[in-house]
């Protein structure tokens, strides 16, 4: 069968021939082809679920390449069979290269380590058993204190061995939570010796929640997928971030808060090529409560990595 991929490895074909000639939108398709974006499911809300592998199609149609997944549940895919939603992604052009999964617990402690590790181990072989080469966590544990980071590092850690044992990468995904900065535990009560000793030592043993879990966790079994809107919203530079780990930073979330490029706050253009710069190959574009009907928002994100030159 010539699906959309084999189609597109086969360019050559159309510079020999014009059979494609004044079709313009199928050139469009072909030229967006040569782009690397992918989409997180997530952005297409409830709309999705009303005709998968016909919403799917759309997708690629709009130049998509790659699909990072949400929804995962009881071994299924927002209520369809894993493998049913790889071939209506394969069907449509898309590969799966990562997905986004949620342990049961966002409390960490020593006592329920081991029921976390249990609930990685089955989602990572559910992922693995479809080809997908990353598999992140994005929600935000408790990470009251320096301490609880430090545990929230040791969970990540195991979870990057069972990931890794099965041949995937575990990742970590940020919103702006992860910009605050933490004290230890101790420091919250210690009593105050002299004036303002405890704010002093509170302050000096502060860190952001972000920088603690980069360096509290191993680079041989944690990636970092930066979500570079909700980086700006914390307050941070999401290229400096890039600059700064770039072994630890290796996908992003291409995200603004309307379709890409409308409020003019992101700078795309330096985001693009710094991840460049450090060899990012996986972006998901992703869009969230867009009025407008998530599907022709996410064409419009589409069509703005399409037409900005600094996209390759
Ligand atoms: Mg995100």
């Amino acid at each position: 069968m010539l699906n959309r991929r084999n189609f597109l490895k086969n360019t050559s074909l159309l510079a020999a021939g014009s059979f494609l000639a004044g079709n313009t939108a199928s050139a469009n398709t072909l030229s967006s082809a040569a782009k690397n974006f992918g989409l997180q499911t997530y952005s297409l809300g409830n709309e999705l679920g009303q005709d998968v592998a016909g919403g799917l199609k759309r997708v690629g149609e709009m130049g998509y390449v790659t699909l990072e997944l949400a929804g995962y549940g009881n071994g299924k895919i927002n209520g369809v069979d894993m493998q049913e939603f790889k071939k209506m992604a394969e069907d449509a052009g898309l590969k799966i290269t990562s997905t986004h999964v949620n342990p049961p617990v966002s409390t960490y402690t020593n006592e329920n380590k081991a029921e976390i590790a249990e609930f990685w181990k089955k989602a990572v072989a559910d992922h693995a058993a479809i080809g997908c080469k990353y598999i992140v966590q994005p929600g935000q544990p408790s990470t009251r204190n320096t301490e609880e980071v430090a545990l929230v590092g040791e969970v990540f850690n195991e979870a990057g061995k069972i990931a890794k044992a099965a041949g995937l990468i575990f990742g970590y995904h940020n919103h702006s939570g992860e910009f605050a900065r933490v004290a230890p535990a101790a420091a919250a009560t210690a009593p105050t010796e002299g004036e303002g000793g405890g704010r002093r030592r509170r302050q000096e043993g502060m860190k952001i929640i972000y920088d603690a879990m980069l360096e509290g966790t191993d680079p041989s079994l944690v990636v970092f997928e930066n979500d570079v809107y909700w980086t700006v919203m914390g307050q941070q530079d999401p290229v400096a971030y890039m600059k700064k780990y770039p072994d630890r930073i290796r996908l992003l979330h291409i995200k603004d808060r309307a379709v890409l490029g409308e409020t003019g706050m992101m700078n795309f253009q330096k985001i693009f090529e710094t991840a460049y710069e450090i060899n990012i190959s996986d972006f998901f574009v992703e869009l969230e409560g867009y009025s407008g009907g998530q599907f022709n928002g996410v064409k419009g994100c589409a069509d703005y990595l399409l037409n900005a030159p600094f996209v390759k």
